[in-house]
């Protein structure tokens, strides 16, 4: 198989700074066939994965955008739940936990800016908790951070593996931090209140269409066996007995999901962005006279505008700006202020306010706009363009 059969998309988590009855912290798991990659992991992030289809045993990469507690108090538990964590026995001798894994375990892989690493590490050590797997952190970092090292001089954990620190090209990305049969990611820098991180997940070129009809006379009038038309499909060419070159069809671009932690300007990652099927963007503040009661009457959308800036947020429609920008296909807004509840499913005012929130991201954007609700699932499709 040279294509992902299935990409999933699950919100775990749509809130900004407060959570709500109706919204936790930041957290969305990306489901790639079978396997999960989280992206961010907000507190309570392992009860948000209890309720949701995906399964923790499943969760093989984590992407942190930043380091706000909102982004990554849960990290520790899910990391503790995922690798079989435990706080030890009292004669300790009995626990493999106490000794460190074997050599060819993979580990579970965890990708954030500088400090990832240091607050995993402390996090573990000072709870004394044991793990049962391994794990590594990666860093993604800036040129004003140390190029080297690992941010403390705590000793590593038992379980931790040593992770890559991946400098900036020159064009500002991180690319291909990683890079998988089907799927490969690059992240460049985001502008927020501290240094944040946007994600894009590529997939990797998919094979064309065939028309079997181009090719079968000439498989038969040269007695080739029919199964080089599976290297055909994957796009290969393949010499006949008679010296004639069979062209397969050549590859077309796969599915792109831009991830973006919270930001007042993404700029920096336009270039790797453009053309997104599915860009995430963060949806803090929006100006709803009339439909928000506790909008002030003094507020016009400037000033809105301008509060979310000066908290390295975004509005709806900065965010249905930056869409339009990298001509993305579909926009999901998420990380909501406390005062936008999460229950539009099912009750008529939080409608009327969401409802509001995606027309201001779609009239700036001119596609379609989604408002994440926690626990909300959908499929990424094929690309229709391609
Ligand atoms: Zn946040
Ligand atoms: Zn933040």
């Amino acid at each position: 198989m040279s294509s992902l059969s299935s990409v999933n998309i699950t919100i775990l988590g749509s809130a900004s700074a407060q959570p709500s009855s109706t919204r936790n912290h930041s957290s969305l798991a990306l489901r790639l066939d079978g396997d999960v990659w989280l992206f961010d992991c907000g507190e309570a992030t392992q009860h948000q994965i209890q309720k949701s289809s995906v399964k923790m045993g499943k969760i093989q990469k984590i992407f942190i955008t930043h380091t706000h507690g909102d982004h990554i108090f849960g990290l520790l538990p899910v990391l503790a739940g995922r690798l079989n964590g435990a706080g030890g026995t009292i004669d300790g001798v009995d626990d493999p936990r106490a000794h460190a894994p074997p050599e060819d375990v993979p580990p579970l892989e965890i990708y954030g800016p500088l400090g990832t690493r240091a607050y995993v590490r402390h996090g573990l050590t000072y709870t004394h908790t044991l793990l049962g797997a391994p794990y590594v952190v990666h860093e993604l970092r800036l040129p004003t951070d140390p190029q080297e090292g690992d941010g403390t001089a705590l000793a590593p954990h038992p379980y931790e593996r040593p992770g890559r620190n991946f400098l900036q090209s020159e064009d500002g990305a991180w690319r291909d931090i990683c890079r998988e049969r089907l799927v490969a990611v690059s992240a460049a820098p985001i502008l927020h209140s501290v240094p944040c991180v946007g994600y894009v997940v590529n997939e990797l070129p998919v094979p064309g269409k065939m028309d079997p009809k181009k090719y079968i006379p000439e498989l038969k009038r040269t007695n080739t066996p029919m199964s080089v038309m599976s290297r055909l499909q994957q796009g290969e060419s393949v010499t006949l007995s008679d010296g004639t070159v069979l062209h397969g069809p050549a590859r077309k671009p796969g599915r792109k999901i831009v991830i973006l932690g919270d930001t007042y300007d993404p700029s920096p990652i336009a270039h790797l962005a453009e053309d997104a099927c599915l860009l995430i963007h963060e949806a803090t503040n929006a100006h709803l006279p009339g439909i928000d009661p506790n909008t002030k009457d003094s507020d016009t959308y400037e000033i809105v505008e301008e509060r979310a800036k000066s908290r390295g947020h975004s509005t709806p429609q900065m965010a249905g700006a930056f869409a339009k920008k990298i001509r993305a296909r579909k926009l999901v807004l998420n990380h909501f202020s406390a005062r936008y509840p999460g229950n539009d499913d099912t009750d008529e005012e939080a409608r009327k306010i969401m409802g509001r929130i995606r027309e201001l991201a779609e009239s700036t954007f001119g596609g379609e706009v989604i408002c994440a609700r926690d626990l909300m699932s959908f499929d990424v499709g094929p690309r229709k363009d391609a």
